[in-house]
C-alpha cells in the first residue's frame, strides 16, 4: 500500500478548511537555517552548528550508514566488532590512547565517549568536550578522521578484544536475546533481517582473520556513507575548514559498491510464530500488519508533518483505549499497546503493532482481543471527545518545545542531523514547525484521521504476522499454530459495536477551598531564594531560575517516612509509591483523571523514604495552576481505584511469581537480603508477600503521612513569575490541612551489615551467569569533602577496573565503581559498591582485581587518574548546575544539615590530591571494617 498517496489525498480533502490550493506536490519543509549543511566532492556530509547549551562545551559526532546488514555470512559480528576496534589504536591515538586523552579533556569514556552498532547504522561520539582549548577541539576532529579511515586493526589487538565482545554477548545473554535470535528468521523470511543481530556469531567472533575485518572496514567506511556532526560553542567557519582539510584528501573509488536497502518481502499467508524460554518471566503476544514504510525522499515535503502528527494521534489515541480497558476485571491482559512504526528492525518496512502481557492462562484471549480492538477504530474510528484530547497533547507537547526553544540541547540537535543524514527525518527550525502545526493541526478533523486507519489495519491474512513469546516450564500448554489462527479469526467474525467515550465534563476541585495567606517571607543569604511562612504553617521556598524556560519544579518534604511503621505495614509500604500513583484524585478515577489531563503538561506524584514523605511535581510555566491542584488533591482528596489497585497486584502476581527463573532478579533479591541482614524492611517483595499488601491500608498512611502541611517545605525551583506563583500558593499550599505540630521524626531503622560479610552462592541458568558485587561502608558526617571524596573515589576505581579487569584480563565486559553518601536509615553513611558481571571462566582472576583494586588505591593512586577525575567533575558542575534539580538538591541539603554543597564545590574538587584520597581510602572507609561481598556463579 501506498502510505504517501493516501496522506496527499487527506491533505486535499482539509485544502479548503487550510486555504492551500489543492496541488499534488506541497511545499518542502525548509530546513534550519542555523546548521550549515555541506557535502565534499568525496561524497562527505557534514552538519556544523553553534550552540551555547550547555555553554564552553561541545559535541563530535561520524555517523555512517552502514552496520550489520552490510555484513557477509562470514562477518556477521564484525560491524559491531570493527566498532570496539574503534577504541583501541588508530593513527594518532595508539593501544587505548583514546581513551585517555579524551578523559584528559574531562570526557569520561561510556558516557560522553561512545558508539553503537545497529543493523543499518554505526554512530560514534565525543560529546561535552570543554571549548577553552581550541587545539583540543581540533584533537577530536583528528578522532573523527582516525575513526573514518585511520584505524589500525592491529592483530594482537584484535586478540585482546575479542574476549570484550564475546563477553558482551554473555552479559546480554537472556530470554529476549535468545527468543528474538530465534524468531528473527521466522519473522523475515526471505530477507537479511533475520540472520543479521549486531552481536553476530560467537564462531565467527572467535576465530575470524584479521582482514576479513580489514575488508567489511575498507569496504563501507567511506566519505560517502559517513557525516561528520559538530554542535556546541564553537566558530562554525573554522570547523568547516577542518573538515574539508582533515576529509577532503579521502578518495573514493568509481567502482565502490552502493548501500542498498534491504527489502522485507510482503507474506501472501499469515506467519504464526510461537517461542519459549525457561528463563521468560511474562509473556508477550505481539501482531503486526505490515506495509511499506515511506521512503526517505518522500519525507521531504509538509505532507510528511501530517503523517509523522497522524500516526502520533492514533497511537495516542489507541493506547488511551488498552489502558482503559484495564479497569476491567476481566480484561485478559495486564497491559497492551499499539502504534504504527518501523517492522521492528527494518527500515524499509512499516507496520501497525499491537503488543499484550497476557494474564495468566489468557494468551488466546488477548490475542484475540487486540484483534478486536484494532478493528474496532479501523471500522468506527475514534470519537470526536477522543481526538480533541490526543490533539491537545500533540500541541501541549509541540509548545513546551517551543517555549524552551533558546535552550535546546547539543545533544538533542546531534541526533536530529544524524537523523536526517541517515533517514532524511526532516530538521526544520522549531520556530517553522510550531507556526506550520499551530496552523495544520487544528484544521485536520478527526474524519481524516479516521479515513486513515483502514489503510492501516486490515483483516487480511496478506502481511500478517503474529507472533508470541512465552515462558517454558514443565505442566504448561502452549497455543498451535491453529490456536493462533482460531483466535485471529474469531475476532474477525465477531460484530463490534462502536466505543463509547466517557467523560467528566467538571473541574478537577469540585469545591475551592478557603485561601489562605502568607504570613511572612526572608531572602535566604546563600542562595538568595525566598522563604515564605503561610498561614497554615508550611514553608514555601522560591527559586525562579532560566535553566529551562518550559518547566517548573515542586518538592515538598516532612521528615516521618516509612521508619514510622512497623512489620505489619512493611509490604503495604513496599508498593505505596505504585499504589498511589495508580489512584484517582477528587472525584476521578485514574482513567477520568487521566482524560482530564489531555493537553495539560503537569504531574504530581508522591513518596516515601526511610525518613520523609515527599511529594513531587513538575509543570510548564502555563500549567503551573493544575500542578498546585494535583498538590492539593494528593493532601486532601486520594480517590481509592479498587479496579486498578488489583491491576497492580494482578501485574506485581506475575513478575514476582516467575521471580526465581531470572539469575539477575535472584542475584538482587541475594544482595539486598545480605546487604540489609534480612531485615524484611529492606527485602525486595516476594509474591507470598502479595496477600498482606493492603490497600485501604496504604490510603490510611498517606492520609496519616500528608495531613500536616505545616511539617512540610515546598521548595519551587524553575521558570515562573513570582507574582504570578503567590496566589496560587495562597489558594492552593496556604489552604492545605494543618496540626500546627512539629514533624515527627523519623528512627533509624538501617541494619546495613557490619563486618566482613560473604556470600557466595549457585545459580542454574540457560547461559552460566556470574556476578559480583563489593560494599565497602563506613558511619560518616554528611560534608562536602566526603561527598566530593566517595564520589572521585568511585571514579578512580571505575578507571583502574577498566583497565585490568576489562582490557588487560578481559574477564569482564562492564565493570565499575560508584560511591556516595547514603541517607536512608538516621547515620549518613559512606557506601562504595563496584560491580562486575563476570567472565565465568574468569570470576578468579576478576574478583582478585576487584579486591586489588580497593587494597591499592588505599595505598597509592595514579596522580594522572586523579588529575583526570578533577577534570571531569569540575567540567560536570557547570553543566549540572544549570537544571533545577540541582538546586532542589542544593538547598535540601542545605536545610538538611545546614552545608553548602554548590559555593565550595570547586574549592574541595581542586584539593584533591592522590594523598588525600588514599588516606580518605584507609581512615574514613576501610577502618570500618565493613565489607560485604556477594558472588553469585553459575551450578556446574
Ligand atoms: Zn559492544
Amino acid at each position: 500500500m501506498k502510505m504517501k498517496k493516501f496522506f496527499v489525498a487527506a491533505l486535499l480533502l482539509l485544502s479548503g478548511a487550510i486555504s492551500m490550493t489543492a496541488q499534488t506536490q506541497l511545499p518542502p519543509i525548509p530546513i534550519d537555517e542555523a546548521v550549515r549543511i555541506g557535502k565534499l566532492d568525496n561524497g562527505l556530509t557534514y552538519y556544523i552548528r553553534h550552540n551555547e547549551w550547555p555553554e564552553h562545551v561541545a559535541n563530535f559526532y561520524i555517523a555512517q550508514r552502514v552496520g550489520s546488514i552490510q555484513e557477509e555470512e562470514s562477518q556477521r559480528g564484525l560491524a559491531h566488532f570493527l566498532e570496539h576496534m574503534a577504541f583501541n589504536g588508530s593513527e594518532h591515538f595508539k593501544g587505548n590512547d583514546l581513551i585517555e586523552f579524551t578523559r584528559s579533556l574531562g570526557v569520561e569514556f561510556g558516557s560522553d565517549l561512545n558508539a553503537y552498532t545497529s543493523i543499518d547504522q554505526t554512530v560514534y561520539r565525543v560529546c561535552n568536550v570543554p571549548t577553552a582549548r581550541i587545539s583540543a577541539l581540533d584533537s577530536c576532529m583528528l578522532i573523527l578522521k582516525d575513526w573514518s579511515n585511520g584505524l589500525l586493526l592491529q592483530k594482537d589487538e584484535i586478540v585482546k578484544e575479542r574476549d570484550v565482545v564475546h563477553n558482551e554477548w554473555r552479559l546480554g545473554e537472556g530470554p529476549s536475546q535468545r527468543l528474538i535470535t530465534k524468531a528473527l528468521p521466522k519473522i523475515y523470511p526471505g530477507s537479511k533481517y533475520g540472520v543479521r543481530m549486531p552481536i553476530g556469531l560467537m564462531s565467527v567472533i572467535d576465530n575470524f582473520k584479521p582482514k576479513t575485518l580489514k575488508k567489511y572496514y575498507q569496504k563501507w567506511y567511506r566519505p560517502d556513507n559517513q557525516a561528520i556532526i559538530v554542535v556546541g560553542d564553537i566558530d562554525v567557519d573554522h570547523f568547516e575548514q577542518k573538515v574539508k582539510e582533515l576529509f577532503g584528501g579521502i578518495k573514493v573509488s568509481p567502482k565502490a559498491p552502493k548501500v542498498v536497502p534491504e527489502e522485507v518481502p510482503d507474506n501472501d499467508e499469515a506467519i504464526y510464530v510461537f517461542e519459549k524460554d525457561k528463563e521468560m518471566q511474562v509473556n508477550q503476544i505481539m501482531v503486526f500488519m505490515k506495509h511499506d514504510a515511506t521512503k526517505p525522499e518522500e519525507k521531504k515535503n509538509m505532507d510528511y508533518l501530517i503523517e509523522v502528527y497522524v500516526k502520533g494521534v492514533i497511537s495516542n489515541m489507541f493506547n488511551a483505549r488498552m489502558q482503559e480497558m484495564t479497569n476491567d476485571p476481566d480484561c485478559p491482559f495486564l497491559q497492551a499497546q499499539g502504534d504504527d512504526s518501523n517492522y521492528l528492525l527494518a527500515r524499509t518496512k512499516d507496520a501497525f503493532q499491537l503488543v499484550g502481557v497476557p494474564k495468566e492462562g489468557r494468551d488466546m484471549e488477548t490475542l484475540s482481543t487486540l484483534i478486536r480492538e484494532a478493528r474496532r477504530v479501523a471500522k468506527f474510528g475514534f470519537t470526536a471527545t477522543e481526538y480533541e484530547r490526543a490533539k491537545a497533547d500533540y500541541l501541549s507537547a509541540l509548545e513546551k518545545t517551543y517555549t524552551n526553544r533558546a535552550k535546546i540541547t547539543n545533544d538533542a540537535y546531534g541526533d536530529e542531523y544524524r537523523d536526517h543524514f541517515l533517514n532524511n527525518e526532516p530538521i526544520p527550525s522549531i520556530e517553522t514547525l510550531y507556526q506550520t502545526m499551530q496552523m495544520l493541526a487544528p484544521n485536520i478533523p478527526v474524519e481524516v484521521v479516521n479515513q486513515v486507519l483502514p489503510e492501516l489495519i486490515t483483516d487480511s491474512d496478506k502481511n500478517l504476522v503474529v507472533m508470541e513469546w512465552a515462558r517454558e516450564a514443565d505442566g504448561l500448554s502452549y497455543p498451535t499454530e491453529a490456536d493462533m489462527k482460531a483466535a485471529v479469526q474469531k475476532a474477525r467474525n465477531e460484530q463490534i459495536e462502536a466505543y463509547v467515550d466517557n467523560v467528566k465534563d467538571e473541574p478537577l476541585i469540585a469545591e475551592m477551598p478557603a485561601k489562605g495567606t502568607i504570613e511572612s517571607e526572608t531572602t535566604d543569604k546563600t542562595f538568595g531564594y525566598k522563604e515564605l511562612k503561610l498561614s497554615n504553617g508550611a514553608t514555601v521556598l522560591l527559586m525562579p531560575t532560566d535553566y529551562k524556560d518550559d518547566e517548573v519544579v515542586l518538592q515538598g518534604w516532612a521528615d516521618g517516612g516509612k521508619s514510622l511503621y512497623g512489620e505489619k505495614d512493611f509490604n503495604s509500604l513496599k508498593i505505596f509509591d505504585e499504589a498511589i500513583g495508580m489512584s484517582g484524585l477528587g472525584n476521578f478515577s485514574s482513567t477520568e483523571l487521566q482524560k482530564a489531563m489531555a493537553g495539560k503538561n503537569a504531574n504530581a506524584d508522591l513518596s516515601m523514604t526511610e525518613l520523609r514523605q515527599y511529594i513531587n511535581a513538575h509543570s510548564t510555566p502555563k500549567d503551573l495552576e493544575t500542578m498546585f491542584q494535583l498538590v492539593y488533591l494528593y493532601f486532601t482528596n486520594i480517590n481509592k481505584d479498587e479496579k486498578q489497585f488489583q491491576n497492580l497486584i494482578n501485574t506485581l502476581d506475575m513478575a514476582l511469581k516467575n521471580v526465581s527463573l531470572s539469575p539477575d532478579a535472584v542475584y538482587s533479591d541475594s544482595l539486598s537480603q545480605t546487604l540489609y541482614c534480612h531485615n524484611p524492611r529492606f527485602t525486595t517483595p516476594h509474591v507470598e508477600d502479595l496477600p498482606s499488601m493492603n490497600y485501604d491500608r496504604i490510603l490510611q498512611i498517606a492520609k496519616e503521612r500528608y495531613r500536616n502541611a505545616s511539617a512540610f517545605t515546598f521548595t519551587i525551583v524553575g521558570k515562573f513569575d513570582e507574582k504570578e506563583i503567590r496566589p496560587f500558593i495562597e489558594q492552593y499550599i496556604a489552604a492545605l490541612p494543618s496540626t500546627g505540630e512539629p514533624a515527627e521524626k523519623g528512627r533509624d531503622v538501617q541494619t546495613l551489615a557490619k563486618g566482613k560479610v560473604k556470600n557466595h552462592f549457585t545459580m542454574k541458568s540457560e547461559s552460566p551467569k556470574a556476578t559480583a558485587i563489593e560494599i565497602w561502608s563506613a558511619d560518616a558526617k554528611y560534608t562536602l569533602e566526603n561527598a566530593v571524596k566517595i564520589d572521585a573515589v568511585g571514579q578512580i576505581l571505575s578507571m583502574v577496573y577498566l583497565k585490568t579487569i576489562r582490557e588487560d584480563e578481559s574477564a569482564a565486559y562492564s565493570c565499575g565503581a560508584s560511591g556516595g553518601i547514603n541517607l536512608r536509615g538516621g547515620t549518613p553513611k559512606l557506601m562504595m559498591q563496584a560491580y562486575c558481571p563476570m567472565n565465568p571462566d574468569k570470576s578468579e582472576i576478576a574478583l582478585r582485581l576487584l579486591h586489588e583494586g580497593m587494597e591499592n588505591a588505599a595505598k597509592q593512586i595514579d596522580p594522572d587518574q586523579v588529575q583526570k577525575v578533577k577534570d571531569y567533575m569540575l567540567k560536570q558542575i557547570d553543566i549540572d548546575a544549570k537544571t533545577n534539580s540541582y538546586w532542589v538538591g542544593v538547598i535540601d541539603k542545605m536545610r538538611t544539615f545546614g552545608i553548602d554543597i554548590h559555593h565550595d564545590y570547586k574549592k574541595t574538587v581542586e584539593a584533591l590530591t592522590p594523598e588525600s584520597l588514599s588516606r580518605f581510602i584507609r581512615e574514613k572507609l576501610l577502618s570500618s571494617g565493613n565489607w560485604v561481598e556477594v558472588v553469585m556463579l553459575p551450578e556446574k
